[in-house]
């Protein structure tokens, strides 16, 4: 194992409902720590460009309107295998499926607004850090 950063972001379901901090408190349970932070609004071609992976599935318009639809907290955080162990944390994309304690069971809402984003290798962590982040943003 190394220490790894990965690219969360706490969607729109979640700003809205002001339930950012506890989110923030399950990864640093995990020993997650946050090391960049930023609230954004994000724009239609920010959302586009970030989620351009799945622009051929049925839901990626629906899945745009929605990170549109309030402000994100993008993050950046590190750790011990910080790309798996957030996606633990995070649980399954459906909040149906997702095991208890875990992010999207204690506050997903449904399999779109399910409260949380996290790269999901470290190819694509570093795609998404320098997507919202520069090198001086990142604080350790
Ligand atoms: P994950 O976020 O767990 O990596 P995906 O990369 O497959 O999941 O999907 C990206 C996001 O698209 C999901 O987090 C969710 O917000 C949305 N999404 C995924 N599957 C569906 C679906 N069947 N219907 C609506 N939205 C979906
Ligand atoms: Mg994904």
């Amino acid at each position: 194992m190394a220490v790894e950063r990965t690219l969360s972001i706490i969607k729109p379901d979640a700003t809205a409902r002001n339930i950012t901090g506890s989110i923030n408190a399950l990864f640093e349970d995990a020993g997650l720590r946050i090391v960049a932070q930023r609230r954004v609004r994000l724009t239609r071609e920010m959302a586009e460009a970030f989620y351009a992976v799945h622009q051929e599935r049925s839901f990626f318009g629906e899945l745009v309107d929605y990170m549109i639809s309030a402000p994100v907290v993008v993050q950046v955080l590190e750790g011990e295998d910080a790309i798996a162990k957030n996606r633990e944390v995070m649980g399954a994309t459906n909040p149906a499926n997702a095991d208890e304690g875990t992010v999207r069971k204690e506050f997903g809402l449904n399999v779109q607004e399910n409260s949380v984003h996290g790269s999901d290798s470290p190819e694509n962590a570093a795609i998404e850090i320098a997507f919202f982040f520069a090198g001086v943003d990142i604080v350790g």
